[in-house]
């Protein structure tokens, strides 16, 4: 059966396209009781980027804070902030921020009209009800949860996200200049999550034309950012993070998200970080891809952390490796349909232990 997937209808791109935000948004004020809620990563507080939001009238101002990755219960905590502000709903939501904050954007503006917690709706087209109107402002760039119909989470037993067409943003809006004054480890683990995403679905099983021809430009835009330090590499790799979101729509990641999802459900590590401490250990997966990793992370002076697991007794081991295993789609795509066969828990945990 062939996927038949939404994509986000529409798309701002260009220097200085933040400053349209409040025109973008405009169309979208239709009651005039109600208001916007501006969900912003708290790293900007009282920072310039702040001071430019085209915040109106009953507009709500929301930080939040993303130290840790969006759980389940930080979502219905927020919705019912929205909810308890005023009698009625918010005619839109606008993320600013990283992969988390947009996934946290994501997860309101599907909570306020579904019931319930958003921990209930942790899967594959669960949720039955649109949501509000929700615009994406990426200030980070490679996780693709700009284009992507999921929005991530971590619940009371599971890290999954809530996959439906109803999560795909209405608007993003791409302005390549929000990435400045990000850390130069962040901006590099982020941006190897693009590089680890294109690597995956081209290497993958389910490979297609489709995501083969956005997994490529991806893979050289991510080229001519890590390794020849491109003077628009800023633009270039927003456009990265969008076609690797493109490319995996209509394929699936492989091996290293697996594996870093383990890392992130028992030792609560970010995901692009995540990626790349398993990447590191996967030659014998993606020989090339890990080859070039290495010659990025050398480029750009980036160390990782060692020995992560040393310390961990068998239990939590046992399930890193069950959350990894779980992830069966993407050990298809990775190995085959025969993959129970090639990755056995044993093998799981002895990657597990070099790390
Ligand atoms: P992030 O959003 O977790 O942010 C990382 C750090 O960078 C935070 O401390 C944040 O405050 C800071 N930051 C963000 N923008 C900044 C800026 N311009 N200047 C200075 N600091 C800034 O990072 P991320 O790597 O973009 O996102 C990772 C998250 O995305 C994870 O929660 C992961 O689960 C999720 N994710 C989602 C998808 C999807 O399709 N929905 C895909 C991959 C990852
Ligand atoms: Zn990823």
């Amino acid at each position: 059966m062939y996927k038949n997937f939404s994509i986000v209808p529409n798309i701002m791109f260009g220097r200085g396209s933040f400053n349209q935000l409040a025109d973008v948004i405009l169309p979208h004020r239709v009651n005039p009781d109600s208001f916007f809620v501006f969900v912003i990563d708290d790293v900007f507080s009282g920072k310039e980027l702040e001071g430019r939001l085209p915040v109106q009238g009953k507009d709500l101002l929301l930080h939040v804070n993303v130290d840790d990755e969006p759980k389940t219960s930080y979502i219905d905590a927020l919705v019912q902030k929205i909810l308890d502000y005023d009698e009625v709903k918010p005619d839109g939501i606008v993320g600013i921020g990283g992969g988390s904050t947009l996934d946290i954007a994501k997860a309101i503006s599907l909570m306020l009209n579904n019931p319930g917690s958003s921990a209930d709706y942790q899967g594959w087209d669960l949720i039955q009800n649109p949501s509000v109107y929700h615009v994406a402002v990426p200030t980070l760039a490679g996780t693709g949860a700009e284009i992507s119909r999921t929005a991530i989470l971590t619940g009371p037993v599971k890290k999954l996200g809530i996959n439906s067409d109803y999560t795909l943003f209405h608007q993003i809006l791409l302005d390549p200049e929000l990435l400045a004054g990000i850390s130069k480890e962040q901006w590099f683990y982020t941006g190897m999550d693009c590089f680890i995403h294109d690597v995956e679905s081209l290497e993958g099983t389910y490979i297609n034309e489709f995501s083969k021809s956005y997994g490529e430009k991806s893979l050289d835009l991510c080229r001519q950012v890590f390794l020849d330090d491109h003077p628009e590499k800023d633009d270039k790799l927003m456009m990265a993070s969008y076609f690797g979101g493109m490319s995996i729509a209509y394929s699936q990641v492989g091996a290293c998200h697996a594996l870093s999802y383990g890392l992130s459900y028992v030792l609560g590590i970010h995901h692009g970080i995540g990626c790349c401490i398993a990447f590191d250990y996967l030659d014998e997966f993606y020989q090339q891809g890990v080859k070039e990793f290495r010659q990025m992370m050398e480029k750009h002076d980036i160390s990782l952390p060692r020995n992560l697991t040393a310390n961990l007794d068998d239990k939590a081991m046992d399930l890193m490796v069950t959350t990894a295993l779980n992830l069966e789609p993407l050990w298809e795509n990775c190995l085959g349909s025969d993959w129970r066969t090639l990755m056995t828990r044993e093998r799981t945990l002895e990657l597990y232990k070099k790390m």
